[in-house]
């Protein structure tokens, strides 16, 4: 396979040169932000922004106003040779990796706060997440000004949110969200599946079985809260040590499902606990 050597860029300035030199000769450029411990779900990302754009910037860091006290911040797998490696395989064009400082001034003093698709699922365990998404979303596409960004499905309410901020903040780049790259066994890719022992890999699997057993079953008329609840009850006795949610939402607004009868699309939304690793996925129902 035939891999460009990306260019690496650590200054605001620098990338926004890079974007600015593009435009200026028509040439269209999309933005696939991530953490970094990059899997086959973020190399699916490339890809579609590949399709969508000439060139492509990624994105590396690991920021810190996202996680709450006593979560992984300190944890989080860095390993930037192995990334810069595989975008390059996938012909990535440029790979933005700052150091926290080149992001936040010592005295920086705004934050973004989204009133709505805030305050459920992941908001609810991680108050204090999404602002620290939106702000720091809202920087990466003002420094960028690509025309286009790539959002993974995975983190839908993020992706959500995203889509709202660049409405009402009226930036200038289309989202574009992406579908979830899966293990064989179902699994959702993530980098924090390398937290899993392998008793506990074997336990997360569990997820995606019970997710479309959940499914099949509403599909096939059983009552909605029962077969919530009996998922639930299996993945406990699978091993699972915690669930912050499992629930069936709409798309658009996110409210919860009552009944099987929903007009609108809807999705199952799960968060769970195995050891001290916290796994997220969605299905649309
Ligand atoms: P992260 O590095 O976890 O912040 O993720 C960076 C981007 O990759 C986000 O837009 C995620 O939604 C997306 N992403 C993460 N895991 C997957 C996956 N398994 N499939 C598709 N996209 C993903």
């Amino acid at each position: 396979m035939n891999s460009k050597t990306p260019q690496i860029i650590s200054t605001i300035n620098d990338l926004r040169a890079l974007t600015h030199q593009w435009r200026i000769t028509g040439q269209s450029s999309c933005l696939v932000p991530t953490m970094g411990a990059l899997h086959d779900g973020h190399l699916s990302l490339v890809d579609l922004a590949l399709r969508e754009a000439d060139h492509v910037v990624v994105t590396i860091f690991v920021n810190p106003t996202q996680f709450g006290p006593g979560e992984d911040f300190e944890a989080y797998p860095r390993q930037h040779e192995t990334d810069i490696a595989k975008l390059a395989s996938k012909n990535a064009d440029a790979i933005f990796i700052p150091e926290p400082s080149e992001i936040y001034a010592e005295d920086f003093s705004t934050e973004i706060q989204v009133k709505d698709l805030t305050q459920m699922l992941c908001g609810i365990s991680r108050p204090t997440h999404f602002s620290g998404v939106a702000t720091i979303v809202a920087k990466l596409l003002n420094m960028a000004a690509c025309d286009k960004a790539v959002f993974g499905e995975k983190d839908f309410q993020q992706l959500m949110l995203i889509k709202r901020i660049v409405r009402d903040l009226n930036i200038n780049t289309q989202i574009i969200g992406a579908p979830i790259i899966r293990e064989k066994d179902g699994l959702a890719m993530s980098s924090r599946n390398q937290y899993l022992s392998s008793s506990e890999r074997q336990i997360a699997g569990q997820l995606n079985v019970q997710m479309k057993k959940t499914i099949a079953a509403i599909k096939s008329g059983d009552n909605m809260q029962t077969c919530l609840q009996k998922a639930q009850e299996n993945l406990f006795a699978a091993g699972v040590d915690k669930i912050d949610y499992f629930e069936i939402r709409t798309e658009k607004g996110l409210e919860l499902a009552h009944t099987n009868c929903q007009t609108s699309a809807a999705r199952l939304f799960a968060a769970i606990h195995i050891g001290k690793t916290r796994l997220i996925d969605n299905m649309p129902v």
